[in-house]
């Protein structure tokens, strides 16, 4: 698979760029890179996956610099990580940086970002009540979406 370029792709990675540039950020060629292939991707991609996508473009790209780029992309919120599935998900919101929720199809892997942070902030919140330190904030709902759950897929 090359470095897609098809217009949906490049308006999300230009958008994502300003959103970078706003914020005093640089995407490196690598990062635009691999963010592209997250946003092209519509399951949730693994880092060897990104790899192997990255091929066609880079040539073989070290692991460790792919894990980096995907780092900064992680920090700074146009990725979220999918822990079920040690994968990658293109954030829906990037201008608004946020803990991510997700309805995962079990069957056919279709993952959509569901917006709204009252929830990431009633979960967080009621963390301190009980002497607790959040780390990390994972929501994942598993379950069937629509066009499976009507065998249409
Ligand atoms: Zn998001
Ligand atoms: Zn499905």
């Amino acid at each position: 698979m090359p470095v897609p370029s098809d217009d949906r792709v490049v308006q999300r990675v230009a958008h994502a760029q300003a959103v970078a540039t706003a914020r005093g950020l640089v995407l490196t060629t690598l990062r635009r890179q691999v963010y592209a292939l997250i946003v092209a991707s519509e399951r949730p991609i693994g880092a060897y996956d990104l790899l192997a996508a990255l091929q066609p473009a880079r040539g073989r790209v070290p692991p460790t610099t792919v894990y980096r780029a995907l780092d900064f992309l992680l920090e700074h919120g146009f990725v979220h990580r999918i822990e079920s599935k040690n994968a990658f998900f293109a954030c829906c919101d990037v201008d608004h940086p946020h803990q991510g929720q997700f309805l995962i199809c079990e069957a056919c892997g279709e993952t959509v970002e569901i917006p709204g942070g009252e929830l990431a902030r009633q979960l967080a919140g009621s963390a301190p009540a009980q002497g607790f330190a959040v780390l990390r904030q994972v929501v994942e709902l598993s379950g069937l979406c629509a066009a499976c759950q009507h065998g249409q897929r």
